[in-house]
């Protein structure tokens, strides 16, 4: 399939490459559910495919699509988001040493902490975005796998990716980048420095919360790209046709679907930083956040769909400012065209880094009036900060 380089990611995206049906001429893809492919009588594969666990077709386009959005040569899809990032930790060797940020998903840091625990990897967590820390961790020749998260869930923390790529490929590190908060419409981390990207593509990318789904982007199909494409079929972290058909319909809409809600999400961080009840918001798009020129540099169109924000009060307060929220669901995950509204630290258990007070939005393409009226009712009862 031509990857249509020269037209825009728009563009791309929308006409899903401009791929149509050989067969059928069918504009929208046929869904392939078939578990097995026919051998000819000389013992080969005609069709290209074996057994759906190393490839189905329904994977092709969406995969294609990814790796053209993100400037990679390859993208291949997963079960979930999980599956994808455990994916890359299981092809290293015993030992190999992993740096991570503090600030993270909190699934993916405590799967880390584990596996670290049993010995299976030796791994430094490091403040998010510090350069300082990040050199200092890196042991040249020892150090397989930088990890970035920016934005990150659920702080909106920032890390300059072409400086921690510098920093990692001079002491031989490859860098990965847990990209789900841009999606290729904000950040393409390819573009600077960052070896592989790393989708849970159940949020935005797909964008109607009705996938589960993870992928990886590679800048290069080297050894380490193999082994990973390998270790999938291997142990079966892959994607259903119909999730993988679901996933296509939902990227072909991302370029409206992104650039309206960061611009609702910038919107409301800005209300929320003058309401008197809020303590502090984070996201990368106010000027006060303290990486907003990083931010600035390696983002483009927009700061992302998640805002958090601090409720004067305690996690009572707000624990009850979600519940008052008319508008904004009350559940986890982010990315889908709804508003969604969590109180995070609980969901996260103890030791999180996330305060306890901290409500994480998930701004969906509703009208941002209304998104905008429904925070300030569901705010009017909490004392401003400082007052008893
Ligand atoms: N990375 C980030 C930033 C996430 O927010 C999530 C899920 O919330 C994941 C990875 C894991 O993805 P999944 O839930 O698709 O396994």
């Amino acid at each position: 399939m031509a990857d249509r380089s020269e037209l825009h990611p728009s563009t791309r995206a929308a006409q899903a490459l401009g791929r149509v049906d050989p067969e059928t001429r069918a504009i929208t893809p046929p869904i392939h559910p078939s578990s097995t492919f026919e051998r000819a009588p000389d013992g080969s594969y005609p069709g290209g495919r074996t057994y759906t666990r190393d490839h189905n077709p329904n994977y092709d386009q969406p995969e294609a699509l990814l790796a053209s959005l993100e400037g990679g040569q390859a993208a291949l899809l997963f079960s979930s988001g999980m599956a994808a990032a455990t994916t890359v930790f299981e092809t290293l060797a015993v030992g190999d040493h992993v740096i991570a940020p503090e600030q993270r998903y909190w699934s993916i840091r405590r799967w880390l902490q584990n596996l670290a625990g049993r010995g299976r990897i030796e791994l430094d967590l490091v403040p998010n975005g510090d350069l300082t820390a990040l050199e200092r961790a890196l042991r040249p020749g020892h150090t397989q796998i930088v990890w970035v998260e920016t934005p990150a869930n659920p702080t909106c923390a920032i890390t300059d990716i072409a400086a921690t790529a510098r920093a990692a490929h001079a002491a031989g590190a490859r860098v990965v980048a847990d990209s789900t908060l841009s999606t290729p419409v904000l950040c393409r981390p390819i573009e600077h420095g960052a070896d592989l990207v790393m989708h849970s593509a159940t949020k935005q990318l797909t964008g109607h919360a009705a996938v589960l789904a993870g992928a990886l982007v590679t800048a290069r199909q080297d050894e380490h790209w193999a082994r990973i494409a390998q270790d999938r079929g291997s142990r079966g972290a892959v994607l259903g046709p119909f999730e993988a058909w679901l996933l296509l319909r939902g990227m072909r809409t991302l370029f409206l679907r992104v650039p309206r809600s960061a611009a609702s999400a910038q919107r409301i961080a800005e209300r929320l930083a003058s309401n008197p009840g809020v303590v502090e918001v984070f996201y990368p798009g106010l000027p006060s956040h303290p990486d907003h020129a990083v931010a600035a540099r390696q983002m483009s169109g927009g700061y992302g769909m998640l805002v958090s924000f601090r409720v004067s009060g305690g996690a009572a307060q707000a624990r009850d400012v979600a519940s008052r929220l008319r508008l904004f669901r009350n559940a986890t995950s982010l990315g889908g065209v709804e508003s969604l509204v969590e109180h995070r630290a609980p969901v996260e258990g103890p030791g999180t880094p996330v305060p306890d007070d901290l409500l994480r939005l998930s701004i969906g393409i509703e009208s941002v009036d209304d998104l905008l009226a429904d925070l300030d009712q569901a705010l009017r009862a909490v004392p401003a900060q400082g007052a008893r």
